[in-house]
């Protein structure tokens, strides 16, 4: 009961903690090792961390907080009923927001080679095919659409987009405008949107974008950590028995990274670059931290990220950030923006 109240209050909006192991190749011979602590639990699931720098403990309280040890099936357990609730025609965003190296991309994609190590877009997927399958027989039919977009620098990219990014790219990236129709929807005009029937549609889909992510870095002489990834899968269903319609939409997020850039030496594009990313990570806090509010205006003109997302933010859809954090000495600082950030959204 209580926990309701909370999560009616915050209007659906979420804040999980993931903290990654040490990583055994390079960070375990660290003299100071991790200075993360878990007060409230010593279970890989709890609700507070403590972080310890320059002797002073920052505590933090969240909806959850995965430690080291908790797998990405213990963390995808805690979600799927949320990845669940798009099929019922809910609006539904999962970011993860973290520095460069904290475990971001693992969260959502995993290691796609080995089993137990996917991540939650995989995971998500096979399990609305599977739910989807298994509701036809209550006489559900589903139609779904997926696109993959980056924002990089304020502007859009398609991932799916026949026409390889960077080969005529100024040409290419102008056209992708983002506008709201009357029904509240999102329009990315010439995106591609493919119609995907099963889990190997998508998994080639997202192979196809990783692959169209990399050529682009290369080209551009830019990382990856440096845009936001922005899969959507939209979910129609038509019950033939009763004649229902749903209509829910499923976004699955790996933001650039936080970390702020050391002041000195961060100039021409990097520093535009840190700029475009420090504007829209800040754009995006501000709209949940004004939803969570319940203010009149929420600003979600001040980015594309939070423009593009509008119709999936606020309302009655439903939103969990994923903030993930690296757990040894030296990422203490950025590690602490990070916990502050998420704990104002939160
Ligand atoms: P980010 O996307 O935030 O830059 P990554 O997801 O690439 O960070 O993670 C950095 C490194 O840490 C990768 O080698 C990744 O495989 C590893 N890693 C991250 N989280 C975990 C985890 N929970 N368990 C094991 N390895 C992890
Ligand atoms: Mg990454």
């Amino acid at each position: 009961k209580l926990h309701n109240t909370i999560l009616e209050l915050k209007g659906n909006i979420r804040v999980f903690c993931r903290v990654r192991p040490l990583l055994p190749e390079k960070e375990s011979n660290t003299t100071e090792g991790a200075i993360v602590s878990y007060p409230t639990s010593t279970e890989f699931l709890g609700r507070g961390i403590d972080l310890m720098h320059h002797a002073q403990t920052y505590s933090f309280t969240f909806d959850k907080v995965f430690n080291h040890e908790a797998s990405q099936d213990d963390v995808f357990v805690e979600i799927s009923q949320l990845v669940q609730s798009a099929l019922d025609g809910y609006k539904v965003c999962i970011f993860a927001y973290g520095q460069t190296g904290s475990g971001k991309t693992y969260t959502m994609m995993g290691r796609p080679e080995a089993d137990e190590e996917k991540g939650l877009i995989p995971r998500s997927l096979e399990q609305i095919f599977q739910t989807s399958q298994a509701l036809q027989c209550q006489g559900w039919k589903y139609k779904m659409q997926a696109s993959m977009l980056e924002i990089y620098n304020e502007t859009i990219r398609d991932l799916l987009s026949p026409v390889r990014p960077g080969s005529n790219f100024d040409a290419n990236v102008k056209q992708y405008a983002i506008k709201h129709d009357l029904n509240g929807n999102t329009h990315v005009s010439d995106l591609t949107i493919i119609d995907v029937c099963s889990i190997n549609e998508v998994s080639f889909l997202l192979q196809q974008a990783a692959q169209s992510r990399s050529v682009g870095r290369t080209q551009m002489n830019e990382q990856s950590s440096r845009s936001h990834f922005v899969f959507t899968l939209r979910i129609s269903g038509v019950n033939e028995s009763t004649e229902q319609q749903v209509q829910g939409i499923l976004n699955l997020i790996d933001l650039a990274g936080s970390e702020r850039l050391a002041k000195s030496g961060s100039t021409g594009d990097r520093l535009k670059e840190t700029q475009a990313i420090n504007k829209s990570l800040s754009a995006l806090s501000d709209v949940i931290f004004s939803i969570a509010k319940k203010e009149d205006h929420v600003p979600f003109r001040n980015s594309k990220l939070t423009y593009l997302l509008q119709p999936c933010l606020g309302g009655d859809s439903k939103t969990l950030m994923f903030v993930n954090i690296s757990p040894e000495s030296t990422s203490a600082q950025e590690s602490i923006c990070s916990l502050r950030f998420a704990a104002r959204v939160n």
